[in-house]
């Protein structure tokens, strides 16, 4: 997208970022990952929103919204066959000049996606080393905000695959529940849906806000509690939440393998992604 906002469709091949730009250099921007599904982007708004948010604790000025629904809308104009990830990309763009980077991408859902939505995921906890209330008084810590720095994210996920696990969740120093790189932690007892809270810096998830909103009327009731991994093991049901993902059943946590739940197909059901 231009600094008019202007919107302009490139082969994927074009190199669309300058080598100076603050995306690839540090990480300076904030992004979002919408599922597209029959052609159709699902929860725009709460994900503009939530970049809106991202963009100014960043101090970017980036596209209003009415001009990312335009790069949305041309990135569709060719019918999308199979379900698919939208990524919208802020950068604080070319370093020292005034102005921003947009761009937006679609590319087809991997075949683990939709293997873990079906036979959920085997996940390991693991400590981000700092107390939950940590970002509660530090916005340069960034907490909330879904920032381009994601390489610790995918540090854990290769952690994760290194000791035989799909995911992970994070913890607290104090060993509470956080959430995973790309994803949010929801658990069951009986028919009570539980989250941690977000004061820990954790990021407001779409999928869980949409999940908690449906949960009443289907006779679930929702809690945001703070959480340890004790109670994880003795949770009625586990699971991670995400756009693309949808919900996967949390079916091994550190190793114990846990009972399955026959809430998953309501879960998914009310996350409106199955
Ligand atoms: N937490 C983190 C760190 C994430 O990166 C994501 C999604 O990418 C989520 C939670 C879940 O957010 P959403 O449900 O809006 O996709």
């Amino acid at each position: 997208m231009l600094a008019d906002g202007d919107v302009r469709l490139v082969d994927p091949a074009t190199p669309v970022f300058s080598a100076f730009d603050l995306a690839p250099t540090r990480g300076d921007g904030a992004f979002e990952s919408l599922l597209v599904q029959a052609g159709q982007p699902r929860k725009v708004p709460a994900h503009l929103a939530r970049l809106r948010r991202s963009a100014t604790a960043l101090g970017i000025a980036g596209p209003t919204s009415a001009e990312w629904e335009r790069l949305i809308a041309a990135l569709l104009a060719e019918p999308v066959e199979t379900d698919a990830v939208l990524k919208l990309v802020l950068s604080r763009g070319v370093e020292g000049e005034a102005g921003y980077t947009a761009i937006g991408t679609v590319s087809p859902l991997s075949a683990d996606i939709l293997r873990q939505r079906r036979s959920g995921i085997a996940v390991v906890t693991l400590s981000l080393g700092w107390p939950a209330d940590a970002r509660a008084a530090a916005p340069w810590l960034l907490g909330g905000i879904k920032s381009l720095s994601y390489a610790i994210n995918l540090a854990a996920g290769r952690q994760a695959r290194e000791r035989g696990a799909d995911d992970v969740i994070f913890t607290s120093a104090e060993g509470l529940l956080l959430e995973g790189p790309t994803s949010s932690v929801v658990w069951a007892v009986g028919s009570t849906l539980r989250t941690p809270p977000v004061s820990t810096g954790i990021l407001a998830g779409t999928t869980q806000q949409a999940l908690f909103a449906a949960a009443g009327p289907a006779g679930l009731a929702t809690e945001t509690s703070a959480g340890t991994v004790a109670e994880l093991h003795a949770a009625d049901g586990v699971w991670l939440v995400s756009s693309v993902r949808g919900a996967a059943e949390v079916v091994a946590l550190d190793g114990r393998t846990r009972s399955p739940t026959d809430l998953t197909p309501l879960v998914q059901r009310l996350t409106g992604i199955g």
